[in-house]
């Protein structure tokens, strides 16, 4: 049994020749992607064969529903999903130029009004022995109460640091049995600027003083650092030729969660988000780059 609690947004992606400055009308071409960290996580771990249940807020709008009915149609469980009358879902404008540059802006809508007392109804889909994934989008207090929950409930607990916010309690992180940050998460949580796996050593005994029990920090294509009390190690990352990186920290997110909950050893879990999000920045998009479970397996027996 595997959840997911976090963020869904709709994309309004707008392809652009280069990006406007202030003033400026340009023509683009719209794409419209679902999105969001946590709906991005569910996905990449049902389309490797999982039943992942999610938890987020959407709005009753349109963009609600077919937001839901796309997380839906890729194989997630959503009868813990809320959706609010009344409240805009959450969105997000980008603009990407042709050399791969872009511009982004987040209305969370729904995404924000996340209580505390919310987390606590959706926490009864928790089975005992389930594993949790969630990512840093949900408001502080809705996590600060999730991961309060996690002795009485008994599930483990990978948190997903982005973005990173103030305000997560001393307590919460004690709970947290694997923290997941990309280079630029790890450095504004401890201060170490990760650039090689040497520093990333570094930021991670620092990680671990706030309380996980494990730290994996990615560091794009480079690889990925492990460490926990008793030993750590690396893991190259896969040469792929990058289309598009969008979502590869939440494709890895997904898949180690998924392998993991599938029974398959640590390090073999890295190894597989490692090869889920080399397929996933092979491919444009966020979603729509997840590989299938048979496609990684090829991936990684080739
Ligand atoms: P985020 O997408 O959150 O910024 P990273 O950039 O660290 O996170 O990427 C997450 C993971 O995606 C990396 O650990 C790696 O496995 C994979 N990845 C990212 N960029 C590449 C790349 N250029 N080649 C191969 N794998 C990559």
């Amino acid at each position: 049994p595997l959840m997911f609690f976090g963020t869904t947004n709709l994309d309004l992606c707008f392809n652009v020749e280069r990006l406007p400055t202030p003033g400026e009308s340009l023509m683009g071409k719209l794409n419209r992607n679902p999105g969001g960290k946590g709906a991005n996580q569910a996905v990449a771990a049902a389309r490797l064969g999982l039943k992942p249940l999610f938890y987020t807020r959407l709005g009753g709008d349109e963009a609600g529903q077919s937001l839901l009915q796309s997380l839906r149609e890729a194989g997630v469980r959503a009868e813990a999903i809320t959706i609010c009358a009344g409240e805009v879902s959450g969105s997000a404008l980008v603009l990407v130029g042709d050399d791969g540059s872009n511009m982004i802006v987040i209305d969370p809508g729904a995404n924000l009004n996340v209580m505390p007392a919310m987390v606590e109804s959706a926490a009864a889909f928790i089975a005992p022995g389930a594993l949790v994934v969630a990512e840093m989008g949900l408001p502080i207090s809705a996590l600060n109460r999730l991961f309060e929950m996690k002795s009485e409930k008994g599930f483990e607990l990978i948190f997903n640091p982005a973005p990173v916010r103030p305000g997560l309690s001393p307590a919460a992180w004690r709970q947290v049995d694997y923290v997941t940050p990309n280079q630029t998460e790890a450095f504004e949580l401890t201060g170490v600027e990760v650039t090689d796996f040497d520093s990333a050593a570094v930021a991670a005994s620092k990680l671990l003083h706030l309380g996980p029990k494990a730290a994996l920090i990615t560091l794009g294509a480079q690889g990925a650092f492990y460490a926990d009390a008793a030993h750590s190690f690396a893991l190259r990352a896969f040469p792929v030729k990058v289309v598009d990186t969008t979502a590869a920290g939440d494709a890895f997110n997904g898949a180690f969660a998924a392998s993991l909950a599938q029974g398959l050893p640590l390090r073999d879990s890295v190894r597989r988000a490692l090869a889920v999000a080399a397929l996933c920045v092979t491919r444009r998009g966020a979603q729509a780059s997840m590989p299938l479970a048979a496609e990684v397996d090829e991936f990684l027996k080739s």
